[in-house]
């Protein structure tokens, strides 16, 4: 699976499921299929299945190792949950044992951050045992970004029925004791720390990974697909404020093109790593070694 030494750090992705999955006009309103005339040279095939009709895009999690810790960073959709899209509902996927082929068992992560509170981010915090759900990772604190956590207990507490990720991977993780709420730009030790990138959600945040002058980040869903580099004013239909969402992707964009920050988005397919180019007055994104 994709991976990236930074430094004396390393990151690398834990896929569960990749391949054409998504609806193009479903997961980007402003898509329209004359974007395949002036884009699908580098679109097709790695980012669209023309059979399909359907954007590729891998659901993954990113491991990120130093000296001092194990650190996993979002969830993918997990396995058993109950989700209203089929596709991902009472998944049994094979997960643990792509996390294994790293070399790291459960019993390792001390960290869990999720970038945002996303189904597709909260997945794995926990696992089924016995009928209940317990976290994933028994040694480790799971950190949310407090304004996330407020964000998603309001939403539950004002949807018609519990929202079932906040239930079954998000609550245990508090009734267990092991979570920690913490700012935004929380700090996990040198090199390591949260970057506020709100939009998509309020509390969505990015992780900063920089050791011996090699600069990454890890970005989540503030840039879902590369079609956002070309247009960085299309929000994906779950951004919960996009004019912020565009005014932090633009930001975001500006500052890390033509620079030698390493760049990793959630949903990006392999290579995964890149760095972000002009392209006239946008922008473009060059996966490692290409
Ligand atoms: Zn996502």
């Amino acid at each position: 699976m994709p991976n990236k030494q930074i430094g004396a750090f390393s990151i690398e992705t834990v896929i569960e499921q990749d391949g054409p999955m998504f609806d193009p006009g479903h997961l980007l309103p402003d898509w329209s299929a004359d974007v395949l005339d002036e884009h699908g040279d580098w679109l097709i095939p790695r980012h669209f299945d023309l059979d399909s009709g359907m954007l590729v895009a891998p659901i993954q999690s990113f491991l990120v190792k130093t000296p001092h810790h194990t650190i996993m960073v979002d969830g993918c959709f997990g396995n058993h949950k109950e989700r209203l899209n089929p596709r991902f509902s009472q998944q049994d996927l094979p997960w643990l044992d792509h996390l294994k082929d790293t070399g790291t068992n459960p019993e390792d992560i001390d960290i869990v951050m999720c970038t945002h509170l996303h189904p597709d981010h909260v997945g794995w915090n926990t696992r089924l045992e016995n009928g209940q759900w317990v976290p994933t990772y028994p040694n480790a604190t799971y950190l949310f970004a407090e304004t996330e956590w407020k964000h998603l207990e309001a939403e539950n507490a004002a949807a018609a029925q519990p929202m079932a990720h906040f239930v079954d991977s998000v609550l245990p993780i508090i009734a267990a004791g092991q979570s920690k709420l913490v700012a935004m730009d929380h700090a996990i030790e040198d090199g390591i720390r949260f970057e506020p990138l709100p939009g998509h959600t309020p509390g969505h945040v990015g992780l900063t990974v920089e050791d011996r002058g090699v600069k990454s980040i890890l970005i989540g869903d503030m840039i879902h697909h590369p079609l956002q580099l070309a247009f960085p004013d299309w929000c994906s239909a779950f951004c919960s404020d996009p004019a912020l969402a565009i005014k932090t992707r633009r930001d975001f964009l500006e500052r890390a093109a033509g620079t030698d920050l390493i760049v990793a988005p959630a949903h990006f397919p392999a290579p995964t790593f890149g760095l972000v180019e002009r392209a006239g007055d946008v922008f473009r994104f060059r996966y490692d070694g290409e």
